[in-house]
C-alpha cells in the first residue's frame, strides 16, 4: 500500500482536511497520561481514567491496528480577540459543533479507504476528539506537528489552530516522519516542547497558572475545564482570573509565536455561526430557554446547557466592571437554579461591594441552597 499513500493523502485533502499524515501504530506514542491521571489533574473527567487503557494501546480500540491516519482542520479565522469588555469565546466556539461537521467527511474518508485501498468497513475506525485515542501523540508521531509546552499540538504551518481527527486502520500505510531537530533537542524526553526552544510565553501568560510543568496542564486550574467541562461551582479562587472569558480559553494558544505562520483556513468542514460571538454580556444574561435553543442549536455550547452558560456569564459580568449589568445580575440571584444564583450573588458582590447586601435583600434561601448561602457568607 506504500505507493498509494500520496494518492490517499490527496483524496483526503480534497474532502476538506487541511493536514493528512500517517503514523505507524507499531508502538504507542509517548505520553505522560498515566502520571497525569495519577496526580488527579483530570479533575472530574473520570471518563479519561476509564478509557486510559485504550488511549495507551490503540490495539485495545481496534485489534490488529497497523496505521493511524491523522487529519487536521485549520480553524484559524483571523478574528481579533475582543478587548472591549465583550465576552470572549474560545475560537472554535464560533462554529457549529465540529464533531458534527467533520463527521460526514470522515464517513467519506472511510468510503475512500474501502474503494481505493480495499479496506473492509470493520478494518478501520474514526474518531473526532472524543474517542479513546491519543490524538496529539499520534499527530506528533506522524509529523503533523509537535506538542508544545502548552500541551497542545502545534503545526509549523497552522500554529495552534488545528482540530484533530484520527482513523485507526488495520493496514500498512507508509508512515510520515516525525519532526526532528537538527541539533540536540532541549525537549523533555516525551517530546514536549521540541520546537519551543527557551520560549515560555504560554506558561507565563496563563491567567490561572494552570501548568504544573512545561506540557503538564492541571485541568482543575484551567479556564477551559472550568467553563466547559465543570458542570458545578467554579472555584471562587479562580473566578477573578477568568475575566470575561465565557466559554473556554485560548490564551496559551494565542501567545504562541508559531501562530505567525497561520493563514485563514479553507473552512470546508466548518460552519461559522456569527450570532454567537457577537452576543453582548447583557444579551447572554437575559437569554430565555427558547432563545438559547435557537442561538446555540447544533453547537458545542449547547452541551453546557443554559444554566452553565448563565453561570459563566455571571462570572464574566462580575469581572467586567460594568455596573449597568447589576439589574440583570440581581434578577439572576433569584434564578430557579442554585448554580446560577450562587454565581450571580458573587458577581453582584464583586461589582457593588458597598451595596450588594441592599441589592440582594430578602433572598429566599433554604438549607438545600448550600452553595448560595456560602456566596452570601463569603468574606
Ligand atoms: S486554556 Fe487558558 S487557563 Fe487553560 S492552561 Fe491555557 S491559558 Fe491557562
Ligand atoms: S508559547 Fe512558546 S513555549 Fe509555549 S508552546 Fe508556543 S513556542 Fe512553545
Amino acid at each position: 500500500m506504500n505507493g498509494s499513500a500520496e494518492s490517499l493523502r490527496g483524496r483526503l485533502h480534497s474532502l476538506g482536511f487541511d493536514e493528512v499524515r500517517f503514523a505507524s501504530a507499531a508502538a504507542p506514542p509517548s505520553s505522560g497520561l498515566t502520571g497525569w491521571l495519577g496526580a488527579g489533574m483530570q479533575a472530574d473527567m473520570h471518563w479519561m481514567e476509564r478509557s486510559a487503557g485504550k488511549r495507551l494501546d490503540a490495539a485495545a480500540v481496534l485489534p490488529g491496528v497497523r496505521s493511524v491516519i491523522m487529519l487536521g482542520v485549520n480553524y484559524w479565522d483571523g478574528r481579533p480577540t475582543p478587548e472591549d469588555g465583550r465576552p470572549i469565546w474560545a475560537r472554535y466556539a464560533g462554529h457549529a459543533d465540529y464533531h458534527d461537521t467533520l463527521k460526514p467527511a470522515l464517513v467519506a474518508a472511510g468510503k475512500i479507504l474501502e474503494s481505493d485501498l480495499g479496506i473492509a468497513p470493520e478494518d478501520y475506525r474514526y474518531y473526532v476528539d472524543t474517542g479513546p485515542v491519543l490524538e496529539r501523540g499520534w499527530a506528533a508521531r506522524s509529523g503533523l506537528g509537535f506538542i508544545g509546552k502548552n500541551a497542545m499540538l502545534i503545526s509549523r504551518t497552522h500554529g495552534n489552530w488545528l482540530l484533530l481527527a484520527a482513523i485507526l486502520v488495520r493496514a500498512e500505510i507508509e508512515p510520515d516522519p516525525a519532526i526532528r531537530r537538527a541539533e540536540p533537542a532541549r525537549a523533555a524526553p516525551n517530546g514536549v516542547g521540541l520546537l519551543c526552544g527557551s520560549c515560555t510565553r504560554c506558561l507565563d501568560a496563563c491567567p490561572t497558572q494552570a501548568f504544573s510543568a512545561p506540557g503538564v496542564l492541571d485541568a482543575r486550574r484551567c479556564i477551559s475545564y472550568q467553563t466547559i467541562e465543570n458542570k458545578g461551582m467554579i472555584p471562587r479562587a479562580l473566578r477573578t482570573a477568568i475575566g470575561t472569558r465565557i466559554y473556554g480559553c485560548d490564551v496559551c494558544l494565542e501567545v504562541c509565536p508559531w501562530n505567525r505562520f497561520a493563514q485563514a483556513g479553507r473552512g470546508i468542514l466548518l460552519e461559522v455561526r456569527d450570532g454567537i460571538t457577537g452576543l453582548s454580556l447583557r444579551e447572554i444574561l437575559t437569554l430565555t430557554p427558547g432563545r438559547y435553543a435557537e442561538v446555540f442549536r447544533g453547537t458545542g455550547v449547547k452541551r453546557l446547557k443554559l444554566t452553565g452558560l448563565l453561570r459563566n456569564a455571571c462570572v464574566a459580568a462580575g469581572n467586567s466592571g460594568d455596573r449597568s449589568l447589576l439589574g440583570e445580575l440581581v434578577a439572576l440571584a433569584a434564578h430557579p437554579a442554585a448554580l446560577v444564583r450562587a454565581h450571580a450573588v458573587w458577581a453582584v458582590r464583586r461589582l457593588a461591594p458597598a451595596e450588594w447586601d441592599r441589592l440582594l435583600a430578602n433572598p429566599r434561601l433554604s438549607e438545600a441552597d448550600g452553595d448560595v448561602l456560602e456566596e452570601y457568607a463569603a468574606v
